[in-house]
């Protein structure tokens, strides 16, 4: 069953989050719709821009059509992830999403809100949500790269006047995650105290946390065991400041590394165990069943295990 994100945002709002996968692969979509209906749990599936064109947009779609056909008590949004202008307005004409995410939170904050106002307008006329970032991010996502130096933290201050003035939905705030697979690098973590005052100035607003994987050191050294050069510096947020996030307003983590590390992890165990093999449906099989693992535990994390079937619609 496909449902608006607002009716997610509004039974969870501080009490527990709702997981945002990002796709790329039939593995990742049968093992996310097959974790969503097992646990009974809420979820959002989302792709960027480029996972879209990995092959052809109809592509993902087509896998989410069918996989909630085969997982028909499957609860689930879907989103795009960064877009700017041209994504946005061709995903909301496509019919197929229920929200967009407006990313021109490189600009500086006048432009930002233009940008994101004008996607507003076009999303609210077919009731797609809209999904906006303020403050930037560090690490890479895809194609969108910044520069440590230049990663900024969300100013509390801005956050009223930039909902006010776009009529965005949610918002994503840069409070010390980033993306990729070495968020804390410098060592910060969450910034509670940001995140607080975000919360007052704009109290039960749905607030989105990018960057939310928990890149386990276990998938980094099985990787590294198996012939990979990850840094062992690689490190995610701990579960414990996911907990702790939700009770300051977080509805929607994205998580997008943590299959990443999974699917590296699969396959060069498969490959270097079993030299012999070569058959893509054996590690393809494999990294199904351990994204669906992976999810079921994260559902059980964000406190979203059980609610699908309690939303109050
Ligand atoms: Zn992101």
């Amino acid at each position: 069953m496909i449902v608006s994100p607002k009716i997610f945002y509004e039974n969870c709002y501080g009490k527990y989050a709702i997981p945002a996968i990002n796709i790329f692969t039939l593995e990742q979509v049968f093992g996310l719709f097959s974790a969503g209906q097992k646990a009974n749990a809420p979820f959002i599936v989302q792709m960027t821009p480029v996972a879209r064109n990995y092959t052809h947009p109809e592509m993902l779609l087509g896998m989410i059509k069918a996989a909630s056909r085969v997982y028909p008590k499957a609860t689930f949004a879907i989103h795009l992830d960064h877009g700017n202008e041209a994504h946005a307005l061709d995903a909301i004409a496509s019919n197929h999403f229920n929200s967009v995410m407006i990313d021109a939170s490189h600009d500086p904050f006048k432009t930002n809100v233009k940008r994101t106002r004008s996607v507003v307008i076009e999303a609210h006329k077919k009731n797609v949500l809209v999904e906006a970032e303020l403050g930037v991010l560090s690490g890479v996502e895809d194609d969108l790269s910044v520069e440590e130096k230049s990663a900024r933290y969300t100013e509390p201050a801005e956050v009223e006047e930039f909902v006010k003035e776009t009529q965005c939905d949610s918002l994503a705030v840069a409070v010390g995650t980033s993306h990729g697979a070495y968020k804390f690098s410098g060592g910060q973590g969450i910034q509670f105290h940001i995140l607080k005052e975000i919360q007052n100035r704009i109290p039960n607003f749905p607030i989105v946390l990018h960057g939310g994987s928990a890149v386990n050191a276990t998938e980094i050294r099985r990787i590294n065991e198996h012939g990979g050069q990850l840094k062992t510096n690689a490190k995610g947020v701990p579960p414990g400041d996911i907990i702790e996030a939700i009770k300051y307003g977080v509805c929607k983590i994205n998580i997008a590394t943590d299959l990443r590390l999974i699917w590296a992890r699969v396959h060069r165990e498969f490959f270097i165990d079993t030299p012999d093999q070569f058959d893509p449906i054996i590690p393809g099989k494999t990294y199904m069943e351990e994204c669906e693992q992976f999810i079921i535990e994260k559902f059980d994390l964000l406190g979203a295990t059980g609610k699908a079937s309690e939303l109050k619609l």
